[in-house]
């Protein structure tokens, strides 16, 4: 394969790369682009004319520099192995194909996708859509050779993106609707991903049928299909072993996985717990959960909201503490699928002595709850704050003790612990090296350690309370 009939680099090397607001062209998709998509399609091979590409909408010469525009690729391919469940996986590959060439950069995924061209890609000659259409043709069929044929269309016209982004739209339904007729107990094999590895390389996505990919892309479904076409690509078999811990999904073979694939940097999942021994998140997670210890509860923010959420933070703020394949507790990246399954933060609602992980839900943007309130549960829908509800945590706090949300019988013995055991260090200072905290209970929900290495820290002061493990009185 071979690109040099293009006036622009191709190549891994240039994943990762950055194009920040005054180096870029042309953005494509993204946030402030109300519809946008990537979708792949398996077809026969006499629908396919192979190597086409077409252009629906402005190309880049009749784009304003610094613009906005929308997206939507469709790659459809042909092959005799090719079934509709490796769909959603090849469609993950456009993220990697687009960030291949140097001065493009491509983030998320669906109808999230967010593209930026940099000016000097511009300048070199990059002056037609075409040319990233053929590089994705040529890497989808050097690196997937299962395909034997492909054909692009790209989209820029908003009004002739409609019809496709709402096809696409009821493709993705369609898959997640699937996704949700299994539980992780049906089966006996779940599958990693290292996909996201050039991002965040301590990272691997366990998927289950209850835990469908924090970019919300690859459910269970997709991962076993692409496993068996390609068992030693990206997407692999992970067996579950022996179930050392039910309530907080901490499976045997999880762990030896996550070891391996994270180089021995994380040792421990719990597939179920945003608190302790979470899941890792790379960057490219639909949502985030998030605790919030003035309230015992947690928050969830998806990354088209544009505002900051009821902690004060952004999304953005919130997904460099979550991502780059850290382990880190109270913050865990989710996908709106995940959300909706039983087996959602079930480890940490139990602690909390509820149900399910659901009940500990305080707050959530208008935007979000909609789209997952079939699976909330009647009496506690009600009870979940949204940004037009409370704009700050002493009017969440407010909110949830009129709402009697299930939450605050939690808060009593909080309060009580609260007076009693707090104290304050005037001037502290933590050395470099390397530091471990273990700290108890937060959230009610266990303990946990953070690791600070090679760090230094000033602070004015430092409080530390005492929090045990509490439960919801019955
Ligand atoms: S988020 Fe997970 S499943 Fe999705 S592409 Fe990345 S590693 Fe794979």
């Amino acid at each position: 394969m071979s690109f040099s009939d293009l006036p622009f680099d191709v190549g891994p090397v240039y994943e990762g790369e950055r194009i920040r607001g005054n180096q870029m062209y042309v953005e494509l998709g993204g946030p402030k682009i109300d519809k946008h998509f990537e979708l792949v399609r398996v077809k026969k091979e006499k629908e396919i004319e192979d190597g086409k590409v077409t252009i629906i909408g402005p190309n880049i010469k009749d784009m304003e520099e610094g613009g906005r525009y929308p997206i939507g690729i469709l790659v459809e391919v042909a092959g005799p192995e090719l079934e509709e469940d490796l769909e959603a996986v090849f469609e993950r590959r456009v993220h990697e194909f687009c960030n291949f060439i140097n001065g493009v950069m491509h983030l998320n995924q669906r109808y999230t996708n967010w593209m930026r061209l940099s000016k000097s890609l511009v300048q070199k000659g990059f002056n037609d859509l075409t040319m990233l259409g053929t590089v994705l043709i040529r890497l989808y069929k050097a690196e997937l050779p299962i395909i034997k044929k492909a054909q692009v269309t790209l989209i820029t016209d908003p009004k002739e993106i409609e019809e496709s982004y709402d096809v696409a739209m009821g493709i993705y339904n369609k898959r997640d609707e699937r996704a949700r007729t299994i539980h992780d107990e049906d089966v006996d094999m779940y599958y990693g991903c290292v996909l996201c590895q050039s991002f965040a390389p301590t990272h691997a996505c366990c998927i289950t049928p209850d835990r469908t990919s924090l970019c919300g892309s690859i459910n269970w479904f997709d991962a076993r299909a692409a496993a068996k076409v390609d068992p030693k690509g990206p997407l692999f078999e992970v067996p579950p072993g022996e179930c050392v811990n039910k309530e907080a999904g901490e499976f045997t073979g999880v762990n030896d996985m996550i070891k391996k694939r994270s180089l021995g940097e994380i040792e421990r999942i719990y597939l179920y717990s945003g608190m302790e021994f979470p899941h890792t998140s790379c960057g490219c997670f639909e949502a985030i959960d998030f605790y919030i210890p003035e309230v015992n509860g947690h928050g969830i923010v998806d990354r088209n909201y544009g505002d900051v959420a009821i902690n004060g933070l952004p999304f953005s703020a919130m997904a460099n503490q979550t991502g780059g394949g850290k382990q880190m507790p109270g913050f865990n990246g989710v996908s709106f699928q995940y959300i909706g399954s039983p087996k959602y933060q079930l480890y940490d609602g139990l602690q909390l002595g509820f149900e399910s992980g659901i009940y500990t839900i305080v707050w959530m943007p208008t935007t979000v709850k909609e789209r997952v309130a079939e699976f909330i549960p009647e009496d506690l829908i009600d009870k979940i704050a949204t940004e037009e509800d409370v704009q700050d945590i002493n009017q969440l706090k407010t909110w949830l003790k009129e709402k009697n949300h299930p939450v605050v019988d939690t808060w009593v013995e909080m309060e009580e612990e609260e007076e009693e055991g707090e104290w304050e260090e005037e001037g502290a200072m933590v050395p470099m090296g390397t530091v471990g905290l273990t700290i108890p209970g937060a959230g009610g929900a266990g303990g946990f350690k953070v690791i600070l290495k090679n760090c230094k820290i000033h602070a004015e002061s430092i409080i530390i309370k005492k929090i045990e493990p509490k439960r919801r009185k019955k």
